[in-house]
C-alpha cells in the first residue's frame, strides 16, 4: 500500500455457514475500522441512514443496521439513526412523516435497538451554520443533531442518480445532512425546461413542486424561473419525459456543492468517523423514489473505510467490474453490458464528485482493498 492509499475493507456475500452469513459479516467488517479508536464511552453517535421512500425496497435493511448499533453500544457509545427532511413534498418532508416512514420500514427500537432522530427537526429548520469557505459554499446548513454528535457514521446504499449519475457515501453525507435550506442552496443552479410536444398537461409536476413554480396553461406546464428553487422534483414526477434539466455547468456545480457539504459535516468530527457502503440492490435511481427498479448488476457485498472518497471509488470500481444485468434499464438504453453502469443510465460524469472530494482533502481516490 502506498502512503496515499486508504484502506477499504470488503466482505462478499458468498457463504455456506451461519458464522459467515451477511449480518455477521457486517459486524465483523465494521470492527475492521477499529471503532474502539474513535468511539468512547458516552459518545453520541450519529448513524446517517436513508430510511427509504414508501414503495421502495432497495434501502439498507434495519436488521443489518442493528449489527453496527450493537458494536457502538458495546463500546459505550449512544447511537441514534438519523436523516434530514426532504426538500420536496412527500412522506419524508417533516419529522412526523419521516418518522412514520422509517417505522413503516422497520426502523424501530425493537429491531434496530436505537432511536431515530430527524437531524433537522420537525420542519427542517433545526440546523447548525458551519463555516467552510470553500469555492461554492461559504457556510453550510447542517442538521443540528448531526453537527452535535461526537461521532459520525454513514451507512450508504450506492445507486444511480438522476442529477449526479452516481450516489454513494459522499452524497449520503453531503446532500443527506443538509437541512431544507441547505438542500435548496445545493440545488439552486438547476433550471428545468418543459418540452411542450411531450407535455400532456396532467399537472403532476405542479402538484409536487415545493415552490409552486409550475402552472398549467392551455394544457401545458409552464415553469416560473423566479420561483423555481431547482430541486428537480418535477423531473421525477413527470411520466412523459416532458421535463428535462440543463445539465452542463449545474451538474458539475451540484456535485461540488454536495462534496463541500460533506466537508462541513465531517469538519468538527476530529476523525471520529466511519463509513460503510452496502453494494446490494444497485438500482438506477436513488432511494428517494417510491419504487426500486431492476438492479444494474448482481449483489456484490459490503465495503467499509474511514475514507469516504476511497470508499466511493472502490464502490464504483467494483460495480463497473461486474457484468451488467441485461434485464435492467442500462440494457434497455441499448448499451453494452461492460460499459460504465451509471453512465449507461444517466450519461453524467459522476467522477466530478470523487475528484473534487480528493482535491479539497476529504480523502484519497487511491485505495488498498482488503477482503475479509
Ligand atoms: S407532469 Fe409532465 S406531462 Fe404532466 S403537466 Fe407536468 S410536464 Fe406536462
Ligand atoms: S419547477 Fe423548480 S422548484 Fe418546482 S419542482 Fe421543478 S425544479 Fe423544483
Amino acid at each position: 500500500m502506498s502512503p496515499s492509499e486508504s484502506k477499504v475493507y470488503f466482505a462478499g456475500l458468498s457463504t455456506e455457514s451461519e458464522s459467515t452469513n451477511f449480518p455477521t459479516k457486517i459486524g465483523l467488517l465494521f470492527k475492521h475500522l477499529k471503532p474502539e479508536t474513535f468511539i468512547s464511552d458516552g459518545d453520541l453517535v450519529a448513524i446517517k441512514m436513508h430510511f427509504g421512500e414508501p414503495g421502495s425496497h432497495a434501502f439498507i435493511m434495519p436488521m443489518y443496521v442493528q449489527k453496527i448499533v450493537k458494536v457502538v453500544c458495546e463500546l459505550g457509545g449512544k447511537p441514534f439513526l438519523t436523516d434530514t427532511n426532504t426538500l420536496y413534498k412527500g412522506p419524508r418532508q417533516n419529522a412526523i412523516d419521516h418518522l412514520n416512514t422509517a417505522m413503516g420500514h422497520g426502523f424501530v427500537p425493537g429491531v434496530v435497538d436505537a432511536p431515530v432522530i430527524i437531524a433537522d427537526g420537525l420542519t427542517g429548520k433545526d440546523f447548525a451554520r458551519v463555516k467552510v469557505d470553500l469555492k461554492h459554499i461559504s457556510h453550510a446548513h447542517i442538521g443540528s443533531a448531526v453537527n452535535l454528535a461526537d461521532v459520525f457514521i454513514a451507512l450508504s446504499h450506492p445507486t444511480g442518480h438522476i442529477a449526479t449519475g452516481y450516489a454513494g457515501a459522499l452524497k449520503n453525507i453531503g446532500m443527506g445532512c443538509g437541512n431544507r435550506a441547505g438542500k435548496q442552496a445545493m440545488h439552486a443552479d438547476f433550471k428545468p425546461e418543459v418540452k411542450e410536444k411531450k407535455c400532456i398537461g396532467c399537472g403532476e409536476c405542479a402538484r409536487w413542486c415545493p415552490a409552486a413554480a409550475i402552472v398549467i396553461v392551455n394544457k401545458k406546464a409552464r415553469v416560473s424561473p423566479d420561483k423555481c428553487i431547482g430541486c428537480g422534483e418535477c423531473v421525477s414526477s413527470c411520466n412523459t419525459g416532458a421535463i428535462s434539466i440543463e445539465w452542463d455547468t449545474p451538474m458539475e456545480l451540484l456535485q461540488m456543492k454536495i462534496v463541500e457539504y460533506a466537508y462541513a459535516v465531517l469538519k468538527n468530527k476530529n476523525n471520529k468517523i466511519g463509513f460503510m457502503n452496502f453494494l446490494t440492490n444497485i438500482v438506477p435511481d436513488c432511494d428517494c423514489l417510491p419504487y426500486s427498479d431492476t438492479a444494474l448488476v448482481g449483489d456484490i457485498g459490503i465495503l467499509a473505510s474511514c475514507d469516504p472518497v476511497a470508499l466511493d471509488q472502490a464502490t464504483v470500481d467494483l460495480i463497473n467490474a461486474q457484468p451488467g444485468n441485461q434485464a435492467s434499464r442500462m440494457a434497455k438504453n441499448g448499451l453494452a453490458e461492460n460499459e460504465d453502469k451509471f453512465r449507461a443510465v444517466w450519461d453524467i460524469d459522476y467522477t466530478i464528485q470523487l475528484k473534487y472530494a480528493e482535491e479539497i482533502g476529504l480523502g484519497s481516490r487511491a485505495y488498498d482493498l482488503k477482503t475479509i
